[in-house]
């Protein structure tokens, strides 16, 4: 019998993923797997080990970490978010690769670290806006032998009604690394998330840093099979109890449903305290049986309610309840909620049981 809030996950998707994702960049080119956020919450180990990519990469220090005590030790890992002093130490006792684009960065830096210049070629977030100041951070660490990659980061490579921006960006960062790619050999030049690994050939350089299709998961919130991809991850729960609801009763705070007719309810022991967020309240469908109810009624900490209609039913407590699966992608529960495939997937909670499909 299923657990009160388990995901079950599929390693083997995340392999055939992989598997695509390698396919669509160039022959030569080096994927890396983005596992932060506990590989957008599948499980950053289980999805560092499914995805036998050449790189891995995390946002925080612990991530890197973690990872290593998990013994994936014969992979590089970039850390790629802003480190304090304190977090900057944890990534390098991880024998993570790090991220500069100030020259400050370089005082008291362990001789033997690794570190990757990021230019900000339009994304507005970290990395420098200037290219000659880059420049000087890249020389810098090249002559201290400590140059390991060049990189950037696309904001609308999932949007192709960009007005150009994708281009523009790709053709700033083009400007500035191709100068340097020819200085420095050693150096990984890397830009391509997971949308513009599929869409443009010209972003690939060295190394991808795909993340969201690894999980299967489509990079612009539509239908995954588009790019050939597996869903890794489902979540289920079960029916706790299945019980009449007379026409004019409710189910959950507030009296958010207030049943019409006669029918019946299942409670199923998953909610906001999983994941399963608030904002589903009257707005999801789960499947029981291989048929799809609706949920109704607010979406509390613990539990859920489910229409299952009128009586009989052969709906019992036990019956497992798919939530996402079979049918239900991590897609339309993200257009549910008005957000996108990546938050709902990242935002289950710890609660929830992770295991091997
Ligand atoms: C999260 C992240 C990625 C991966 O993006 P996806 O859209 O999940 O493929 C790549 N690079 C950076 C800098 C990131 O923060």
């Amino acid at each position: 019998m299923s657990l009160r809030a388990e995901a079950s996950i599929d390693a083997a998707a995340i392999a055939a993923n992989a598997g695509v994702l390698r396919a669509a960049a160039a022959p030569r080119t080096l994927l890396c797997a983005v596992v932060k956020a506990d590989g957008y919450g599948h499980g950053a180990v289980t999805a560092a080990r499914a995805a036998r990519s050449d790189w891995l990469a995390v946002a925080t220090a612990q991530e890197a970490a973690g990872l290593r005590a998990a013994a994936l030790t014969d992979v590089r890992i970039l850390v790629m978010g802003a480190l304090s002093p304190p977090e900057r130490a944890i990534a390098l006792a991880a024998d993570a690769d790090v991220v500069a684009w100030e020259p400050e960065f370089l005082d008291g830096l362990p001789t033997d670290a690794r570190v990757h210049v990021k230019l900000d070629s339009g994304m507005g977030r970290l990395g420098t806006r200037s290219p000659e100041q880059a420049t000087t951070v890249a020389e810098r660490l090249a002559d201290r032998g400590q140059l390991a990659g060049l990189m950037t980061h696309f904001a609308t490579a999932d949007d192709p009604g960009d007005d150009g921006f994708f281009a523009a960006q790709l053709a700033r960062f083009t400007d500035w690394v191709e100068p340097l790619r020819a200085r420095f050999l050693e150096a990984v030049v890397h830009a391509a998330n997971s949308a513009a690994t599929f869409r443009e050939p010209a972003a690939h350089f060295d190394m991808v840093r795909a993340g969201v299709a690894l999980y299967g998961l489509d990079p612009a919130n539509a239908d995954p099979a588009t790019h050939g991809l597996r869903p890794a991850l489902s979540l289920r729960s079960y029916v706790g109890a299945v019980k009449a609801c007379a026409a004019g009763e409710s189910a959950g705070y507030g009296r958010r449903f207030v049943s019409e007719r006669d029918t019946m309810l299942a409670t199923v022991p998953i909610g906001y305290g999983d994941g399963w967020r608030r904002g589903l309240t009257n707005r999801a469908e789960v499947v029981v049986g291989g048929r799809r109810y609706a949920q109704v009624g607010t979406v509390s900490m613990d539990n859920v309610t489910v229409d299952l209609g009128p009586g009989p039913t052969d709906v019992r407590p036990g019956d497992p309840v798919t939530l996402i699966g079979e049918g239900i992608t991590a897609e339309e529960v993200a257009h549910r909620l008005e957000t996108i495939n990546y938050e709902v997937t990242c935002g289950l909670t710890a609660r929830v049981m992770r295991r091997p499909a």
